[in-house]
């Protein structure tokens, strides 16, 4: 029976949670692999049914191992795991907090998040890869400085409102999804797009997806986990 005192969670070396741990091992991995990544940011899971989740520990995302992953509930109580929480750890804990529908949260320092957050245009989306965007692009969550109060957690999720994400200024992104896969891919395409919409403006102004457009894509949902399976592979594991 799972206790109150742990929002409902199992503990945190039960085996159920086996499988979510090494698949938040290999997110952090992949979006380290991909360059989206670096010495900082982090992926969350929610542990499902309940208000508690796992990251990892205030590492580097391609030094996560099973060791050293972390299980908080979404009010910032320490839960079990390695012992020291991520420096933003209120990102995921306010963002799961208020969007019971998000199964995962990643947050980076992504260099075109980055770029088009600090830019007078939105990053629209210009290829299919932005099919999870509205047309007008994702919106910016304004403040300077790390998200480490859940004041500023409680922002950024009221920023991100109902959407997938979050670009956050001069600092990076928040993407969110419906299991960590979702999470993982939607982040690498958001870059995927902020490369080539960066690349498309020198030119002009691009010929943007309408939203009647996009909603043709998104109509699409062959093979959702392809991407997956290939950025797994690339890992060489
Ligand atoms: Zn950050």
């Amino acid at each position: 029976m799972a206790s109150p005192s742990r929002a409902g969670a199992p503990a945190f070396d039960a085996a159920e949670l086996d499988e979510l741990k090494r698949t938040l091992v290999t997110a952090c991995h992949i979006l380290d692999h991909e360059g989206i990544t670096d010495g900082y940011g982090h992926v969350s899971a929610r542990v499902p049914g309940t208000a508690a989740f796992l990251t990892i520990a205030n590492v580097s995302p391609g030094c996560a191992t099973l060791e050293r992953l972390i299980m908080l509930d979404c009010d910032g109580k320490y839960l079990g795991g390695a012992e020291t929480p991520p420096n933003e750890w209120p990102i995921h804990a306010c963002v799961l907090k208020a969007r019971p529908d998000v199964m995962s949260v990643c947050h980076t320092h992504s260099v075109w998040s980055t770029l088009f957050s600090v830019l007078p245009i939105k990053l629209r989306p210009l290829h299919h890869y932005g099919k999870f965007l509205s047309a007008d692009g994702p919106p910016v969550y304004e403040a300077a400085g790390l998200v480490r109060t859940v004041e500023r957690g409680k922002a950024l999720a009221a920023a991100l409102g109902e959407g997938p994400v979050v670009l956050m200024r001069a600092h990076g992104d928040t993407v969110v999804g419906a299991g960590i896969e979702q999470a993982v891919q939607r982040t690498i395409r958001l870059a995927k797009l902020g490369e080539l919409a960066h690349l498309a403006l020198l030119h002009g102004e691009p010929r943007y997806l309408s939203a009647d457009e996009l909603e043709t894509f998104s109509a699409d949902e062959r093979f959702p986990a392809r991407g997956w399976e290939y950025y797994v592979s690339r890992l060489g594991k």
